[in-house]
């Protein structure tokens, strides 16, 4: 034994060999204290404050606008039915590859303990689009089927599966650089293609309606929703990195070019189905606005997961950010919020 692996012993046998995300013989999945990634227990808390389910949202108003034949545009009413078949099978989507393929790899109790929460978020927004079907009493079958039925959606979608393909193969295992790639480039697709590129031409579409006053309970939906992605996305940011960190071998000049690559690719899905969204445009919105709007999110992300910008868009959108930012305002919902913590205190 050289002195190396004798001094990784040592550690072993004190229990001081630091814990790794993937590949690691130390990691007690039942063991969450002490911390090893403090950023994945403020993620969790931060979903906990963000509680909310889609009854606590009216709908009244919605229903009545919907069903008036004249006071929303045919072009309206495609884009609002294009994002609700998107959103209604895309929370599944993300919901099943959490719990079948990044849960069996990432074993570090504390980074569980947040895909636990992420998956119950997405089985809130699962259901939020049931409520939202149910509301304007949509047909599920035309609505649950656009996932198959409108190409610029199965496009999308078809992406990020093709993505995940390998590491679905229950024989996959993270060991070996190349693995460890084909790992990291799931949580790509995942987290910064589907949830940080693929949703948000769609918040952009919806939240611009809010904004006129039209659809204002679909509208909150999607803010509720926008706040928990924006919080995926930021986990799913930081645990790429951390692997990054913890297997430095992997991010060669070839994978990062692929990543760059995929993520453009992600832009110009995100485009046709904005198109299609939107073939003439509505007040306020074109498919040429929202495609600068891409460009900016998709250069964000690439700088968060250390990759350079690849298009340098001003964003049109500066009230989006706005209503991102507002998740961290203590006073957005902080009487609900209050109400939930209160009532966990009763517990003692
Ligand atoms: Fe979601
Ligand atoms: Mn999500």
């Amino acid at each position: 034994m050289d002195i190396q692996n004798t001094q990784i012993a040592s550690r072993k046998h004190q229990g001081l060999e630091k814990k790794r995300l993937l590949n690691c013989a130390v990691t007690d999945p039942n063991k969450i204290l002490p911390f090893q990634y403090p950023w994945a227990r403020v993620h969790y808390k931060t979903g906990v404050a963000n509680n909310w389910t889609p009854e606590e949202v009216p709908m009244q108003g919605d229903i009545e606008l919907w069903k008036r034949k004249d006071d929303l545009s045919d072009d309206e009413r495609r884009m609002i039915l294009w994002n609700l078949g998107f959103f209604s099978t895309a929370e599944s989507l993300t919901a099943n590859n959490i719990v079948l393929t990044i849960y069996r790899h990432i074993t570090n109790p504390e980074c569980r303990q947040y895909l636990l929460r992420q998956a119950y978020e997405e089985a809130v927004h699962t259901d939020t689009f049931i409520y939202c079907c149910d509301s304007l009493g949509l047909d599920p079958d035309d609505i649950y089927n656009m996932y198959i039925k409108i190409p610029s959606i199965k496009n999308k979608d078809d992406f990020v599966i093709n993505m995940t393909k390998s590491i679905l193969d229950p024989n996959f295992s993270t060991v070996g650089t190349k693995n460890i790639q084909r790992f990291v480039h799931d949580l790509v697709g995942f987290y910064v293609i589907m949830e940080g590129i693929f949703f948000y031409a769609g918040f952009a579409m919806m939240l611009s309606m809010l904004r006129q006053n039209k659809m204002v309970g679909v509208g909150e939906q999607f803010q509720y929703i926008l706040r928990d992605e924006t919080v995926h996305l930021a986990f799913g940011a930081d645990l790429i990195n951390a692997i990054v960190e913890e297997n430095p071998e992997i991010w060669t000049q070839d994978f990062k070019n692929t990543i760059v690559e995929n993520i453009k690719q992600g832009v110009e899905l995100e485009y046709a189905y904005t198109l299609d969204c939107l073939p003439r445009g509505i007040l306020g919105m074109r498919a040429d606005i929202i495609r600068q709007y891409l460009e900016y999110i998709a250069d964000r992300r690439l700088e968060r997961i250390g990759l350079p910008k690849q298009y340098d868009t001003a964003n049109p959108f500066p009230w989006m950010s706005e209503i991102i930012d507002l998740k961290k305002e203590k006073n957005f919902f902080e009487t609900r919020v209050n109400e939930y913590q209160t009532g966990a205190l009763n517990w003692d």
